[in-house]
């Protein structure tokens, strides 16, 4: 989550971003080898994951009367258990990252309640100032790139970054 967009307890109030259904299961965060064992390691260590080419995911256990996963790093009373540690995904949420045509660009993600209430300039001036951050990041880990999803707004194309 980003900070200067949203309040920590706002998020901590939220958390639709950390509870997935069998639609967007593809917005868990993407897990690489260093942060599985930073995980296994520091704050999970029966965490099981589910290998996706080069990377991985976080395996969760969907809930037993509802199309309803909670991250499986969720504490229901404290928020996150890897607080400042989280996954690139959910450090730059509400932000995607996503290739449209082969050109990296920045989008907004429309399921964020809290970032609808915000004004449009303050997003695009926190979103220009991390944005060249988000491309750079994406280049040493093109596994975060998610394919552009119809209904994104786009917010930062990567040539202007
Ligand atoms: S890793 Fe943390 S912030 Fe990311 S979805 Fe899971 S609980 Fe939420």
């Amino acid at each position: 989550m980003l900070k200067n967009l949203l309040s920590k307890e706002e998020c901590a109030e939220c958390r639709i971003c950390c509870s997935f259904d069998s639609y967007d299961l593809w917005e868990t965060p993407v897990i690489t080898r260093s942060k599985a064992s930073q995980i296994l390691q520091d704050y999970k260590p029966e965490q099981e994951f589910v290998k996706q080419g080069g990377h991985f995911l976080l395996k969760m256990e969907k809930e037993p009367d509802a199309d309803l996963y909670y991250c499986s790093l969720l504490d229901h009373s404290k928020g996150c258990i890897m607080g400042n540690e989280k996954p690139f995904d959910c450090r730059i949420w509400p932000f995607r990252i996503m290739s449209l045509d082969g050109t990296n660009v920045i989008t907004l993600s429309p399921v964020c309640p809290i970032v609808k209430t915000r004004p449009l300039d303050k997003i695009m001036k926190v979103c220009s100032e991390i944005s060249g951050e988000i491309f750079e990041e994406a280049k040493k880990h093109p596994e975060y790139v998610k394919p552009y999803l119809k209904g994104y707004p786009i917010i930062a194309v990567e040539r202007d970054a």
